[in-house]
């Protein structure tokens, strides 16, 4: 039966868990093979729903035998959950327009759009005085900057196998956290694109660490966000961690969460020191306190 597009639009709703075994116990007496039995974690492990620019949305896909693949615009979603009910995790760029907005979902039976409503979300301006070295470009500074960023969108297109253990992060360092992200900001007066990740203030030295295991992707000394190590998570989700004063991991390691990649520092663009913790879903900015318990 045809269904209106509006009613498409479910977040995922709970499924007791006594009523998740049973259901996975009834589907596996069916027979269903072993790879269908896959289990993400819990929805209480997954980052908070929050459809806005800037925010992660979390769209129920429904139940299928293989997990849907499912795109926002070019760009491969996170799709986690089981065969009683998929969900996409979709990262919403902080550039979005807030009104409806589209995913496209491929399942066996062929290929769907998923609307879904992106609400408005108002961040305050920021105006910040620094050298005007930072702001008015040399022509030499200004190209290296270009070379940073066309490496930067090939390491942000990275996408690999979604991550296995729960989504929930722990901080990277001790420090106190700004509510910094999406500050529309201004240097010097001229505007710039909005701050795209979490600043903590910390010591120059605190040790900084994954907060999930990961794979490191990227490490190098950039212009504008100094000492910088890349971080792969799985599933198009990937942490970006600035201005770090050393680096104590190659691309290519391991870690686990928890375990230490660099110190804070305040290279490149800053300041004073801090660590700029960025984490992308999809290609898009989004907020890391969405991955925080608190
Ligand atoms: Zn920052």
């Amino acid at each position: 039966m045809p269904a209106c597009p509006d009613s498409e639009v479910r977040h995922s709703r709970p499924v007791t868990a006594s009523r998740r075994t049973w259901l996975l116990a009834a589907l596996a007496g069916a027979g269903l093979p072993r790879w269908a039995m896959a289990q993400s974690p819990a929805p209480e492990l997954w980052p908070r729903h929050e459809a806005v620019p800037g925010g992660v949305a979390r769209l129920d896909l429904g139940p299928a035998g293989m997990p849907p693949a499912a795109w926002a615009d070019d760009a491969p979603l996170l799709v986690v959950g089981d065969v009683i009910a998929w969900t996409a995790l979709v990262g919403i760029p902080l550039a979005a327009r807030p009104g409806e907005a589209r995913i496209r979902v491929r399942q066996a039976e062929g290929e769907r759009e998923l609307p879904y409503p992106i609400a408005p979300k108002r961040y305050t301006e920021q105006h910040l005085k620094v050298s005007p070295r930072t702001v008015d470009l040399s022509p030499e500074d200004l190209a290296r900057h270009e070379r940073e960023r066309t490496h930067q969108q090939q390491v942000i297109a990275t996408f690999s196998a979604p991550p296995a253990g729960e989504l929930r992060m722990r901080a990277p360092t001790a420090g106190r956290r700004s509510s910094s992200f999406g500050l529309r900001r201004f240097f010097n007066g001229q505007p710039r694109n909005p701050h795209s990740g979490m600043d903590i203030a910390a010591a120059t030295g605190t040790p900084v660490v994954a907060p999930l295991p990961a794979s490191v992707i990227d490490v190098g000394d950039y212009f504008f966000n100094g000492r910088t190590v890349w971080l792969d998570h799985g599933g198009g989700l990937l942490s970006m961690m600035c201005h770090l004063s050393r680096i104590d991991v190659r691309q290519g390691d391991r870690l686990a969460a928890g375990e230490r990649l660099g110190a804070v520092g305040a290279t490149g663009r800053v300041t004073g020191p801090h660590l700029h913790w960025t984490v992308s879903l999809n290609r898009a900015s989004v907020d890391p306190a969405l991955f925080l318990d608190s």
